[in-house]
């Protein structure tokens, strides 16, 4: 039978990881007891094993999960190894009790003094073939006198603690020592609130010794605490400073000794005088106080994990219609939808799209070069007269002035860093794309997978810049002599030009209309415009006059005037000039655009600067867009899924695979759900193993 007790604890230990709440909880036996009344030692004498925090001041600050598990010997004969295990600390096996000891006073320190006690407990399991299988679990032990140290909070907080422990269906191990009265004892008043009768409270009187035993039958006899577990007394003292130190072993030789010196009081050890002493009798009265317990709980817990398993099976059904996920699956999984969300991506940086994109930019830096050498020439309505002039047929008859402008505009354009800008675009659309696919679902959960992602491809990126820069500037450099065009190729950037001269008109209408809103109506507008002309007229004339060497008075009336307009609506209309103006010099050059004469060819170019420059932004575009695609593109769309692999998880162990995939919140709920099912179906199926295994065990009625 002793069977069913280890076949509970395993499955205790099993619904302990499910989760924390009463209803799946076999019993444990709790150890309670004032400080010093000799609790450690007890514990130490059942596990034979000296192995609790000791020292000064050194009290238990956190529950210790004691779980024993009786190893038998194997079937040649040889004895297992004693040794201890913290399952959460991942420490492996540890065969010397010395080093357990060592390991629970760290823990013990590790909780701050401001708390002084954690209710978190240590799982500490030792496998042995000398103890029994039993769970026991050591509490703080309870403070008597407050003193400067152990303040009154401490004393509450412990007691808080430990009545959260005697709760059912636990067993109470109440220690108390035989040279204090039972009526201060603390543990014993503890567990009498909650189990009045002793249903299941066994009480543990230590320190026999130093009564008489005389006194000694008394106590455990006696009546006016009655216990129906009763009382066991012992003697715990630890000797094992002197005899046996060096092993950490628990004589229990003080203890035979004593109680057989004094047999005509205590009996034999195993008496039937209904006195019970000793170790021994001790763990044997533990171990069948806890099989019946358990034995009893067997049917409440299969109930109730049945019932939790029957839920969790319901919930994983609605929820995620039975769909098994693993952390490796989740992160093969993750992985996939990378790649192809970027293969995806990677379309918008095919040779047309990436084109188009360095076009766009050479597109604005053409506007920007016309704007600064023909737009604000003084002489620029003269071009458009120039081309309509009958007697000018060719280019070669032009003036030279407008020949080196044509220049100037085209080295202005080649050479205005193209190679490196370009690459920089190109590269900077590459990161924000990783950017936004490290930002979004699901890498927002996993942050530091998200940096990883960044940090690599940026690297990449940022390893090939200079070299592709230096190839692209390379490549454009014959443009930066001469420029070729044909027929097709000055058409193309003719209807081109025209298309961004239309775009750049109504974006300059959009921003006039948007003045004309501001100020109130286009009366008001030209109002405004024509009080502005009038002051720099004034202005001008003033000017005019001081260059004469005239004295100039400060004319008071006139710097009242120009606030006759709020100073932003002035602003406003001068804005409204600019884009007046500049509008002026756009129809005129669209008219030119579309005359005859840019129509006629390439051989026209001084009089279209614009196709002339069109048409050598998109040679630079094109040639740009070669280089960039084999030296920075192509190294990237390879580098970078090989870089998933080996530096995004390939470097993950199995634990680093869990975190990563329990990160997801959503993955994690999955996985938290399939696990309890898991471990409920587990825990069900022990269960009814057991019951069929009681069930066979019971002799039924041989039908006749
Ligand atoms: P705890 O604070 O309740 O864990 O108590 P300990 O087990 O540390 O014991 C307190 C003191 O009582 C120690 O000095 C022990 O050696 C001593 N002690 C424990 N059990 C006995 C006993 O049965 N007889 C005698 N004489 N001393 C004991």
């Amino acid at each position: 039978l002793m069977h069913l007790t280890k076949k509970l604890i395993e499955i205790r230990t099993m619904l302990l990881s499910i989760d924390q709440s009463d209803s799946l909880k076999l019993p444990s036996i709790v150890v309670i007891g004032s400080q010093s009344s000799g609790k450690s030692s007890v514990l130490e004498s059942i596990v034979g094993h000296e192995f609790l925090p000791k020292g000064n001041n050194m009290v238990t600050r956190r529950p210790i999960e004691l779980t024993l598990i009786h190893t038998p010997p194997s079937s040649d004969g040889s004895v297992p190894t004693e040794y201890g295990e913290f399952p959460s600390l991942g420490l492996g096996k540890i065969t010397n009790f010395t080093s357990i000891q060592k390991v629970l006073t760290d823990l013990n320190l590790a909780v701050p003094n401001a708390e002084a006690i954690s209710s978190e407990p240590i799982d500490l399991r030792i496998y042995s073939p000398h103890v029994p299988d039993l769970t026991l679990i050591d509490l703080p032990g309870y403070v008597q006198i407050s003193s400067l140290d152990q303040p009154e909070e401490l004393r509450e907080k412990i007691s808080t603690l430990c009545d959260k422990y005697i709760r059912e269906p636990n067993i109470i191990l109440s220690v108390c020592a035989a040279d204090v009265d039972l009526a201060n004892s603390p543990a014993l008043r503890a567990s009498r609130k909650v189990d009045p009768l002793g249903l299941r409270t066994i009480g543990v009187v230590t320190k026999m010794d130093l009564v008489t035993p005389d006194q000694g039958v008394g106590i455990l006899t006696n009546n006016r605490y009655p216990l129906h577990l009763g009382y066991v007394g012992v003697v715990a003292k630890s000797v094992g400073k002197t005899s046996s130190a060096s092993t950490g072993t628990v004589a229990r030789r003080g203890e035979d000794d004593y109680f057989s010196a004094h047999r005509e009081f205590f009996g034999p050890s195993s008496s039937s005088s209904g006195i019970m002493v000793g170790t021994d009798t001790l763990r044997r009265r533990l171990m069948e106080v806890l099989e019946s317990s358990m034995a009893s709980s067997l049917h409440s817990i299969s109930n109730a994990v049945q019932l939790e398993l029957e839920e969790a099976t319901y919930q994983f059904k609605v929820q995620y219609n039975d769909r098994r996920i693993s952390p490796e699956s989740y992160v093969a999984e993750t992985v996939d939808a990378l790649k192809a969300r970027f293969r995806e991506y990677a379309t918008q940086f095919r040779k047309p799209a990436v084109r188009e994109r360095l076009k766009g930019m050479l597109d604005e830096r053409v506007m920007d070069i016309m704007e600064q050498l023909y737009w604000v020439d003084k002489r620029v309505e003269e071009l458009g007269a120039l081309s309509a002039d009958a007697k000018i047929k060719t280019a070669d008859d032009m003036d030279v002035y407008w020949r080196h402008k044509l220049s100037a505009a085209s080295s202005l354009l080649t050479k205005s860093g193209v190679g490196r800008d370009a690459t920089v675009l190109v590269a900077d659309g590459l990161r924000a794309l990783i950017d936004s696919i490290a930002g979004g679902e699901p890498f927002n959960h996993h942050p530091r997978a998200a940096e990883r992602l960044v940090q690599f491809s940026h690297a990449i990126l940022r390893d090939r810049i200079g070299m592709t820069s230096d190839q692209v500037e390379n490549c454009i450099k014959p443009y930066k002599y001469e420029v070729d065009m044909d027929e097709r190729e000055w058409e193309v950037g003719r209807t081109r030009a025209v298309e961004l001269f239309e775009k750049e008109m109504t974006m300059c209408e959009g921003k006039l209309s948007e003045i004309r809103k501001k100020v109130g109506g286009r009366r008001r507008l030209s109002g405004l415009v024509g009080y502005v002309k009038e002051l720099e007229e004034k202005q001008r004339e003033k000017k005019v006059r001081k260059l004469k060497g005239e004295i100039v008075d400060v004319d008071e009336q006139e710097d009242v005037e120009s606030y006759r307009y709020p100073q932003g609506q002035i602003l406003d209309a001068r804005h409204a000039m600019l884009y007046g103006d500049r509008l002026a010099t756009l129809k005129l050059r669209l008219a030119a655009l579309k005359s005859k004469r840019c129509k006629a060819g390439p051989e026209s170019d001084v009089f279209c600067p614009e196709v002339f420059l069109n048409v050598v932004a998109d040679k630079l575009a094109h040639t740009s867009t070669m280089f960039i695609n084999i030296e920075l593109l192509d190294h990237f769309f390879y580098q970078f899924p090989r870089e998933i692999d080996s530096r995004l998880i390939y470097d993950l162990d199995r634990k680093e695979i869990i975190e990563f995939a329990r990160e997801n919140p959503i993955v994690r709920r999955h996985l938290d759900l399939q696990d309890r099912k898991d471990k409920l179906e587990e825990v069900m199926k022990q269960l009814n193993s057991l019951s069929t295994l009681r069930a066979d065990a019971t002799p039924t009625p041989r039908r006749q």
